[in-house]
Protein backbone atom coordinates (compact mmCIF):
# COMPACT_ATOMS: atom_id res chain seq x y z
CA UNK A 1 0.00 0.00 0.00
CA UNK A 2 1.55 3.38 -0.70
CA UNK A 3 2.27 5.75 1.84
CA UNK A 4 2.03 9.14 1.37
CA UNK A 5 4.99 11.78 3.28
CA UNK A 6 4.02 15.26 4.13
CA UNK A 7 6.73 17.54 5.37
CA UNK A 8 6.25 20.81 6.83
CA UNK A 9 8.15 23.65 7.93
CA UNK A 10 6.13 24.86 11.01
CA UNK A 11 4.77 22.31 13.81
CA UNK A 12 1.29 24.35 13.44
CA UNK A 13 0.77 22.74 9.68
CA UNK A 14 1.81 19.26 10.73
CA UNK A 15 -0.80 19.63 13.74
CA UNK A 16 -3.16 20.17 11.44
CA UNK A 17 -2.28 17.48 8.71
CA UNK A 18 -2.27 15.06 11.43
CA UNK A 19 -5.91 15.62 13.10
CA UNK A 20 -7.13 16.06 9.72
CA UNK A 21 -6.82 12.14 8.93
CA UNK A 22 -6.69 9.01 10.82
CA UNK A 23 -4.31 7.63 8.89
CA UNK A 24 -1.42 10.03 9.27
CA UNK A 25 1.05 9.21 11.55
CA UNK A 26 3.97 11.84 13.09
CA UNK A 27 7.19 10.36 12.21
CA UNK A 28 9.71 11.27 15.15
CA UNK A 29 13.29 9.51 15.12
CA UNK A 30 11.39 6.94 13.39
CA UNK A 31 12.61 3.84 15.26
CA UNK A 32 9.09 2.91 16.03
CA UNK A 33 7.20 4.57 13.15
CA UNK A 34 9.75 3.01 10.25
CA UNK A 35 9.88 -0.63 11.74
CA UNK A 36 5.64 -1.10 11.35
CA UNK A 37 6.06 0.52 7.90
CA UNK A 38 8.30 -2.14 6.97
CA UNK A 39 6.34 -4.90 8.79
CA UNK A 40 3.43 -3.90 6.55
CA UNK A 41 1.08 -2.03 8.93
CA UNK A 42 -1.50 -0.63 6.61
CA UNK A 43 -3.10 1.79 9.54
CA UNK A 44 -0.41 4.14 7.93
CA UNK A 45 -0.93 5.90 5.72
CA UNK A 46 0.25 8.84 5.84
CA UNK A 47 3.57 9.92 7.31
CA UNK A 48 3.97 13.72 8.65
CA UNK A 49 7.30 15.49 9.48
CA UNK A 50 8.02 19.00 10.74
CA UNK A 51 11.38 20.37 10.46
CA UNK A 52 10.43 23.00 12.45
CA UNK A 53 13.45 23.73 14.88
CA UNK A 54 10.91 24.94 17.96
CA UNK A 55 10.55 20.42 18.10
CA UNK A 56 14.74 20.14 18.66
CA UNK A 57 15.30 23.19 21.06
CA UNK A 58 16.48 22.24 24.73
CA UNK A 59 16.33 25.35 27.14
CA UNK A 60 17.94 23.83 30.56
CA UNK A 61 19.24 26.91 31.83
CA UNK A 62 17.12 27.99 34.27
CA UNK A 63 15.64 25.23 37.28
CA UNK A 64 12.62 24.47 34.77
CA UNK A 65 13.63 22.78 31.81
CA UNK A 66 11.93 22.22 28.54
CA UNK A 67 12.92 19.80 25.94
CA UNK A 68 11.41 19.82 22.40
CA UNK A 69 9.76 16.61 21.70
CA UNK A 70 12.04 15.99 18.42
CA UNK A 71 15.14 15.70 20.91
CA UNK A 72 16.74 12.58 20.30
CA UNK A 73 18.58 10.50 23.38
CA UNK A 74 21.94 11.10 22.42
CA UNK A 75 21.39 15.28 22.37
CA UNK A 76 20.54 14.68 26.19
CA UNK A 77 23.14 12.64 26.91
CA UNK A 78 25.53 15.71 25.41
CA UNK A 79 23.83 17.90 27.68
CA UNK A 80 25.43 18.64 30.75
CA UNK A 81 22.64 20.92 32.40
CA UNK A 82 20.74 17.31 31.55
CA UNK A 83 22.94 15.20 33.98
CA UNK A 84 19.93 14.31 35.94
CA UNK A 85 18.32 12.95 32.77
CA UNK A 86 21.64 10.65 31.78
CA UNK A 87 20.77 7.49 33.45
CA UNK A 88 17.07 6.96 31.68
CA UNK A 89 18.53 8.30 27.96
CA UNK A 90 21.85 5.80 28.67
CA UNK A 91 19.14 3.26 29.28
CA UNK A 92 17.74 2.89 25.58
CA UNK A 93 18.65 0.58 23.43
CA UNK A 94 21.81 0.78 21.73
CA UNK A 95 23.60 3.86 20.20
CA UNK A 96 21.81 3.98 16.80
CA UNK A 97 18.64 4.11 18.62
CA UNK A 98 19.53 6.74 20.82
CA UNK A 99 20.58 8.70 18.16
CA UNK A 100 17.31 8.23 15.85
CA UNK A 101 14.93 7.76 19.14
CA UNK A 102 13.11 10.83 20.41
CA UNK A 103 11.60 11.84 24.09
CA UNK A 104 8.20 12.65 21.77
CA UNK A 105 8.49 9.28 20.26
CA UNK A 106 8.67 8.03 23.72
CA UNK A 107 5.57 9.02 25.06
CA UNK A 108 4.30 6.63 22.61
CA UNK A 109 6.49 3.17 22.91
CA UNK A 110 4.23 0.47 23.92
CA UNK A 111 5.80 -1.79 26.68
CA UNK A 112 8.58 -3.20 27.00
CA UNK A 113 9.96 0.56 26.05
CA UNK A 114 9.08 3.80 27.19
CA UNK A 115 11.75 4.23 30.04
CA UNK A 116 12.38 7.77 29.65
CA UNK A 117 8.66 8.52 29.96
CA UNK A 118 9.05 6.67 33.18
CA UNK A 119 11.53 9.21 34.31
CA UNK A 120 9.99 12.20 33.44
CA UNK A 121 6.34 10.86 35.03
CA UNK A 122 8.71 10.80 38.30
CA UNK A 123 9.35 14.82 37.72
CA UNK A 124 5.88 15.45 37.57
CA UNK A 125 6.39 16.48 33.71
CA UNK A 126 4.06 18.47 31.45
CA UNK A 127 3.61 17.86 27.87
CA UNK A 128 3.03 20.48 25.52
CA UNK A 129 0.62 19.68 22.64
CA UNK A 130 -0.65 20.96 19.67
CA UNK A 131 -3.86 19.52 18.03
CA UNK A 132 -7.00 20.86 15.82
CA UNK A 133 -7.94 22.39 19.11
CA UNK A 134 -5.18 24.52 19.21
CA UNK A 135 -2.05 24.57 21.77
CA UNK A 136 -1.99 23.11 25.78
CA UNK A 137 -0.44 21.78 28.39
CA UNK A 138 -1.04 18.46 29.70
CA UNK A 139 0.45 16.59 32.92
CA UNK A 140 2.16 13.94 31.49
CA UNK A 141 0.22 11.30 34.08
CA UNK A 142 -2.94 12.87 32.62
CA UNK A 143 -1.07 12.39 28.84
CA UNK A 144 -1.09 8.93 29.52
CA UNK A 145 -4.05 8.03 30.59
CA UNK A 146 -5.48 9.52 27.52
CA UNK A 147 -2.63 8.02 24.95
CA UNK A 148 -4.80 6.39 22.69
CA UNK A 149 -7.06 9.44 22.37
CA UNK A 150 -3.82 11.40 21.52
CA UNK A 151 -2.79 10.15 18.07
CA UNK A 152 -3.66 13.12 15.82
CA UNK A 153 -2.00 15.31 18.27
CA UNK A 154 1.74 16.68 18.27
CA UNK A 155 3.63 16.86 21.10
CA UNK A 156 5.75 19.80 21.07
CA UNK A 157 8.04 19.43 24.17
CA UNK A 158 8.04 18.29 27.75
CA UNK A 159 8.85 20.47 30.69
CA UNK A 160 9.92 19.38 34.66
CA UNK A 161 11.31 20.96 37.46
CA UNK A 162 15.81 20.27 38.03
CA UNK A 163 15.57 17.71 41.04
CA UNK A 164 16.96 20.16 43.63
CA UNK A 165 19.65 17.76 44.75
CA UNK A 166 21.29 14.77 42.49
CA UNK A 167 20.27 12.42 45.17
CA UNK A 168 16.68 13.43 45.29
CA UNK A 169 16.06 11.69 41.14
CA UNK A 170 17.25 7.86 40.69
CA UNK A 171 16.09 5.79 38.22
CA UNK A 172 16.65 1.82 37.56
CA UNK A 173 16.04 -0.11 34.35
CA UNK A 174 15.87 -3.93 35.09
CA UNK A 175 16.42 -5.53 31.93
CA UNK A 176 17.98 -9.25 30.89
CA UNK A 177 20.20 -7.73 28.78
CA UNK A 178 22.53 -5.42 29.72
CA UNK A 179 23.31 -2.58 29.09
CA UNK A 180 20.32 -2.50 26.93
CA UNK A 181 17.24 -4.57 26.19
CA UNK A 182 13.63 -3.94 27.12
CA UNK A 183 12.62 -3.70 30.76
CA UNK A 184 11.14 -5.81 32.63
CA UNK A 185 10.17 -3.59 35.11
CA UNK A 186 11.37 0.21 34.96
CA UNK A 187 11.41 2.36 38.40
CA UNK A 188 11.95 6.11 38.67
CA UNK A 189 11.86 8.03 42.20
CA UNK A 190 11.70 11.69 42.85
CA UNK A 191 12.39 12.14 46.50
CA UNK A 192 12.29 15.57 47.94
CA UNK A 193 13.86 16.11 51.43
CA UNK A 194 12.62 18.72 53.68
CA UNK A 195 13.97 18.81 57.05
CA UNK A 196 15.08 15.21 57.06
CA UNK A 197 11.53 14.34 55.36
CA UNK A 198 10.11 13.48 52.16
CA UNK A 199 7.85 15.97 51.10
CA UNK A 200 5.96 15.38 47.48
CA UNK A 201 7.27 11.65 46.54
CA UNK A 202 7.05 10.77 43.40
CA UNK A 203 7.70 6.80 42.41
CA UNK A 204 6.61 6.05 38.56
CA UNK A 205 6.73 2.25 37.51
CA UNK A 206 7.51 0.67 33.43
CA UNK A 207 5.82 -2.14 32.60
CA UNK A 208 3.81 -2.77 35.24
CA UNK A 209 0.60 -1.40 33.16
CA UNK A 210 -0.30 -0.45 29.64
CA UNK A 211 1.65 2.79 30.57
CA UNK A 212 3.93 4.45 32.65
CA UNK A 213 2.13 4.72 36.07
CA UNK A 214 2.81 6.46 39.77
CA UNK A 215 2.70 4.01 42.58
CA UNK A 216 0.62 6.42 44.98
CA UNK A 217 0.49 4.09 47.61
CA UNK A 218 4.19 3.49 48.13
CA UNK A 219 4.39 7.26 47.47
CA UNK A 220 1.99 7.69 50.72
CA UNK A 221 3.77 5.18 52.30
CA UNK A 222 6.89 7.97 52.26
CA UNK A 223 5.36 11.09 52.65
CA UNK A 224 6.13 13.30 55.59
CA UNK A 225 8.57 10.34 56.63
CA UNK A 226 12.25 9.62 57.09
CA UNK A 227 13.87 7.50 54.10
CA UNK A 228 14.97 5.26 56.80
CA UNK A 229 14.37 1.42 56.50
CA UNK A 230 11.07 0.93 57.79
CA UNK A 231 9.65 3.45 55.99
CA UNK A 232 11.12 2.58 52.60
CA UNK A 233 10.27 -1.34 53.89
CA UNK A 234 6.70 0.29 54.17
CA UNK A 235 7.27 1.56 50.21
CA UNK A 236 8.47 -1.66 48.80
CA UNK A 237 5.30 -3.14 50.22
CA UNK A 238 2.98 -0.53 48.69
CA UNK A 239 4.64 -0.82 45.13
CA UNK A 240 2.74 -3.26 43.56
CA UNK A 241 -0.71 -1.76 44.15
CA UNK A 242 -2.83 -0.53 41.41
CA UNK A 243 -0.23 -2.25 38.91
CA UNK A 244 -1.43 -4.11 36.01
CA UNK A 245 1.88 -5.65 35.25
CA UNK A 246 2.73 -6.22 31.25
CA UNK A 247 3.02 -10.33 30.43
CA UNK A 248 5.37 -10.78 27.62
CA UNK A 249 8.22 -12.90 26.82
CA UNK A 250 10.72 -10.79 29.14
CA UNK A 251 8.28 -11.62 32.66
CA UNK A 252 5.16 -12.96 33.50
CA UNK A 253 2.48 -10.71 35.31
CA UNK A 254 3.58 -12.92 38.75
CA UNK A 255 7.19 -12.35 38.56
CA UNK A 256 6.66 -8.57 37.69
CA UNK A 257 4.59 -8.38 40.93
CA UNK A 258 7.09 -10.59 42.98
CA UNK A 259 10.07 -8.48 42.22
CA UNK A 260 8.83 -4.54 41.84
CA UNK A 261 8.78 -4.18 45.77
CA UNK A 262 12.93 -5.62 45.69
CA UNK A 263 13.49 -2.81 42.98
CA UNK A 264 12.04 -0.08 44.77
CA UNK A 265 13.50 -0.90 47.97
CA UNK A 266 16.84 -1.14 46.51
CA UNK A 267 16.33 1.83 44.71
CA UNK A 268 14.99 4.07 47.48
CA UNK A 269 18.29 2.16 49.93
CA UNK A 270 20.48 3.82 47.01
CA UNK A 271 22.11 0.29 46.62
CA UNK A 272 23.31 -0.67 42.96
C1 LIG B 1 16.26 -2.12 18.63
C2 LIG B 1 15.38 -1.20 19.44
C3 LIG B 1 15.65 -1.06 20.80
C4 LIG B 1 14.87 -0.21 21.58
N1 LIG B 1 15.14 -0.08 22.90
C5 LIG B 1 14.38 0.74 23.67
C6 LIG B 1 14.64 0.85 25.07
O1 LIG B 1 15.55 0.24 25.63
N2 LIG B 1 13.84 1.68 25.79
C7 LIG B 1 12.81 2.40 25.22
O2 LIG B 1 12.12 3.15 25.93
N3 LIG B 1 12.55 2.30 23.90
C8 LIG B 1 13.30 1.48 23.11
N4 LIG B 1 13.01 1.35 21.78
C9 LIG B 1 11.81 2.01 21.25
C10 LIG B 1 12.05 3.39 20.63
O3 LIG B 1 13.29 3.46 19.96
C11 LIG B 1 12.05 4.53 21.66
O4 LIG B 1 10.93 4.37 22.52
C12 LIG B 1 12.01 5.92 21.03
O5 LIG B 1 11.95 6.89 22.03
C13 LIG B 1 10.86 6.14 20.06
O6 LIG B 1 11.06 7.43 19.52
P1 LIG B 1 11.02 7.72 17.94
O7 LIG B 1 11.26 9.16 17.77
O8 LIG B 1 11.93 6.82 17.19
O9 LIG B 1 9.52 7.33 17.64
P2 LIG B 1 8.81 7.12 16.22
O10 LIG B 1 9.06 5.75 15.74
O11 LIG B 1 9.11 8.25 15.31
O12 LIG B 1 7.29 7.26 16.72
C14 LIG B 1 6.74 6.38 17.68
C15 LIG B 1 5.29 6.80 17.92
O13 LIG B 1 5.26 8.09 18.52
C16 LIG B 1 4.56 9.02 17.69
N5 LIG B 1 5.28 10.29 17.76
C17 LIG B 1 6.62 10.49 17.67
N6 LIG B 1 6.91 11.79 17.88
C18 LIG B 1 5.73 12.42 18.07
C19 LIG B 1 5.35 13.77 18.31
N7 LIG B 1 6.25 14.74 18.42
N8 LIG B 1 4.03 14.05 18.44
C20 LIG B 1 3.10 13.07 18.34
N9 LIG B 1 3.39 11.77 18.11
C21 LIG B 1 4.69 11.46 17.99
C22 LIG B 1 4.60 8.40 16.29
O14 LIG B 1 3.55 8.87 15.48
C23 LIG B 1 4.48 6.94 16.62
O15 LIG B 1 3.15 6.60 16.91
C24 LIG B 1 13.80 0.51 20.97
C25 LIG B 1 13.55 0.38 19.61
C26 LIG B 1 14.32 -0.47 18.84
C27 LIG B 1 14.04 -0.59 17.37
Amino acid sequence: MPVTVKSFASSGEAAAALSSDRGARYLGGGTLVMRALNEGDVSISTVVRASDQALTRIDASGSRVSIGAGVTFARILAERELAFLHAPARSIGGPAVRNMGTIGGNLFAPNPYGDFTVALLALDAVVSVQGGFGARDIPLEEFLQSRDRQAGTLVLSVSCQKPLAADAFRFRKIARIKPKGGSVITLAAHLPVSSGRVLGARIALGSMAPTAIRAKAAERALEGRPLDASTIAAAAAAAVEGASPADDALGSVWYRREIVGVHLRRLLSGQE
